[in-house]
């Protein structure tokens, strides 16, 4: 057999994030053993959320509108920013339910950053957020990488002059992880340890 359309979805499912390919195997048989019903509506649902995507335009998160569901959430607390490195982290940190101010992610997900590089980041957008609004507290959330927390030295200089209180997020989670693959207790003890830079 050559490589057929079995190898083919394997392959698919390989190339995401953190799957790797015995995990891949795992969910093209769960395809495959779908009723064909479920399994078409999974590849339209596919389809459907790319066509739609796009990054917010006030925080760059995922939004299928001009702006994303956190920056229309009336209830949100608008006196606080978290700066994370990619959509990922900011579900991550929606899901451990202890945060309800605002983002700002750095690396959108129509032009990730292989890796956070402080050169790449344009601060401007950031700056210009925390100049017009009710901004009190911007939370560098950035990973405890040698790349995060250049990002982060980096930010502070920018912010800092602005006059509101910046902090940085403690080390609940071990130095030179991608906070995105943290776990949930590391992340809420890292937020609620957070200490002004
Ligand atoms: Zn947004």
């Amino acid at each position: 057999m050559g490589k057929g359309v079995y190898e083919r979805l394997i392959g698919e499912f390989a190339r995401l994030p953190g799957v790797g390919h015995k995990n891949a195997q795992r969910i093209a048989f769960a395809v495959l053993r779908m009723e064909p019903e479920r399994a078409r509506k999974l590849g339209e649902t596919l389809i459907e959320a790319r066509a739609g995507a796009r990054a917010c335009a006030r925080c760059g998160n995922l939004a299928s509108a001009e702006a994303c569901e956190i920056c229309n959430n009336p209830r949100r607390d608008t006196t606080r920013i978290m700066v994370v490195e990619d959509p990922g982290t900011l579900y991550q940190i929606e899901h451990t339910g202890t945060y309800r101010g605002l983002y700002h992610v750095l690396s959108e997900v129509f032009s990730p950053l292989e890796v956070m590089d402080p050169s790449t980041i344009r601060p401007e957008k950031l700056v210009a957020r925390v100049r017009d609004g009710e901004v009190k507290e911007v939370i560098l959330a950035t990973s405890p990488t040698v790349e995060g927390e250049a990002t982060a030295l980096y930010l502070t200089r920018e912010l800092k002059p602005l006059g509101i209180q910046v902090t940085r997020i403690a080390y609940g989670v071990p130095v030179g992880m991608d906070l995105e693959y943290a776990d949930e207790v590391s992340l809420i003890k890292s937020i609620e340890g957070r200490h002004a830079v």
